[in-house]
């Protein structure tokens, strides 16, 4: 059963094309399943809850990169702040602020992702195209000297009908190119299109994914 872990990590690897990586999502898996992908050399995981994520943190090698891609309550910022790679899914100007003054308070710069809703589920979080528009155009961001957006992350419905979260793939990777053309010209470092599941990132990479978020596929049901 364990060795399940490294045969289906090589597999989601060998189907990605160049230069999309993988957030291998271990949210709920214990280290030592983490451990097993690392021996394969996987280094980078995502988690979604922060106290979970601060015992792998302590239990696990030094050199992961680890990134937060849940939904992330502004008191929760400063337990993450001194070590998080990345927080993915930054859905409001005031977790931005957060992270800003705790990244600040660490001396270090923290690099994120807005997360978009696009999905037609009512529950999901993130910013409408017209919200992250705004939070954009307000231009706060820009004095920010300890958070760097790096990009934009989202998740299609939660349905079969692949041809629909196709169109939500590409709706997201159309928004990317206007944001990129409006605010990051010419920012080498606005490049992340973080889409894709166990169940859609074979769709999400033929839609300018650069980096897909595989649990299940990779670690099994939680
Ligand atoms: C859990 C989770 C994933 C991984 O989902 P799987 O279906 O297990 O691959 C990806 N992204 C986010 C935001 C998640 O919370």
């Amino acid at each position: 059963m364990n060795t399940d872990v490294a045969q289906r990590l090589h597999t989601v690897l060998g189907s990605l094309p160049e230069g999309v990586r993988l957030v291998a999502v271990s949210k709920y898996h214990p280290a030592e399943r983490i451990f097993e992908a690392y021996n394969e050399g996987q280094r980078l995981f995502g988690e979604s809850h922060e106290q979970e994520l601060r015992h792998k943190v302590e239990a696990l090698p030094r050199d992961i990169e680890w990134h937060f891609i849940g939904h992330l309550q502004t008191n929760k910022v400063k337990y993450i702040a001194p070590y998080i790679a990345m927080i993915e899914a930054v859905d409001s100007l005031r977790l931005l602020r957060e992270i800003e003054k705790q990244a600040a308070r660490c001396d270090r710069t923290i690099r994120v992702l807005l997360e978009l809703h696009i999905a037609e589920e009512a529950t999901k979080y993130g910013l409408s195209l017209d919200d992250c528009r705004a939070l954009l155009d307000g231009g706060e961001w820009r004095e920010m000297t300890h958070v760097q957006i790096c990009g934009l992350m989202m998740m299609a419905s939660n349905t079969d009908d692949k041809l629909r979260i196709a169109r939500e793939f590409d709706l997201a990777a159309r928004f990317f190119d206007e944001v990129k053309a409006r605010h990051f010209a010419g920012n080498d470092n606005f490049c992340e299109r973080s889409w894709g599941m166990s169940h859609d990132y074979r769709i999400a990479v033929d839609h300018g994914s650069t980096l897909v978020r595989v649990g299940t596929g990779i670690f099994g049901e939680r």
